[in-house]
């Protein structure tokens, strides 16, 4: 029998490098099973097609309504979700799965999925996650000032996530998040059945 895949949790603040971190692992790993949200916030650029389904307010709460996020949360006046379906079917299936959250998403996702794996990004230094943030030059001023607010609140949350990566240099974070990866799947209770069919006919 295979072993069930595990739920990776990535959270970090806006402008700590996320998006740019896990196109990294994804460039170099096909392994993982990448979640796609559902958000309501307008379409930034073509590269947000890669990691989210937009859709309306009303389309959203109907989601809600039907029971089909695992979780969902507001973030500077837009909704966030997670669809519950492919996540259930690709952990039966043995694969392991990513979800890029904000912190209320991550701790809903915990609190029902407890054996989840959190990762917190913190970037070098405020200043550092400051100048990446404006430098990427996607939000309006009124826009990077909500979201350094909340960047503060979120950071302050990285005490409870299971591991942290430091995006400084982007080459060994990439690795430090891929040791992580690697070694969740060593895990004895990640390999059970694998043992048990080792003794099988011993
Ligand atoms: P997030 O997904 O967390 O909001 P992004 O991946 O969009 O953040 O990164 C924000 C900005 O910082 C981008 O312009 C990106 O190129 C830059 N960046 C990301 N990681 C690094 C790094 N390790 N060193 C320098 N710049 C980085
Ligand atoms: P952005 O607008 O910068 O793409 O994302 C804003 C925040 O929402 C980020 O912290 C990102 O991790 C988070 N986020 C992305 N998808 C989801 C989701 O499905 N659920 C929740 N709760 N947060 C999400």
């Amino acid at each position: 029998m295979k072993e069930k895949g595990r739920l990776f949790i990535i959270s970090g603040p806006s402008g700590c490098g996320k998006d740019t971190l896990l196109k990294t692992y994804f460039d170099r790993h096909e392994d993982v099973e990448f979640s796609v949200s559902t958000i309501t916030r307008p379409k930034r650029d073509k590269s947000d097609d890669e990691k989210y389904s937009f859709v309306t307010v009303g389309a959203f709460k109907e989601l809600i309504e039907q029971n089909r996020l695992l979780e969902y949360a507001e973030y500077c006046g837009n909704f966030y979700g997670t669809p519950k379906e492919p996540i259930e079917k690709w952990i039966s299936e043995g694969k392991d799965v990513l979800v890029e959250v904000e912190t209320v998403g991550a701790e809903k996702i915990k609190a029902e999925m407890p054996e989840a794996i959190s990762i917190f990004i913190l970037p070098p230094s405020v200043e550092l996650l400051k100048k990446r943030l404006s430098g990427r030059a996607t939000e309006t001023p009124e826009q990077l000032e909500k979201r350094l607010d909340k960047a503060i609140e979120e950071m302050k949350k990285s005490v409870f996530y299971d591991y942290i990566v430091v995006n400084d240099s982007l080459e060994q974070a990439a690795e430090a998040f891929e040791r992580i990866i690697l070694s969740d799947r060593q895990k004895t209770e990640r390999n059970i059945n694998f043992i048990n069919e080792v003794l099988k006919n011993a």
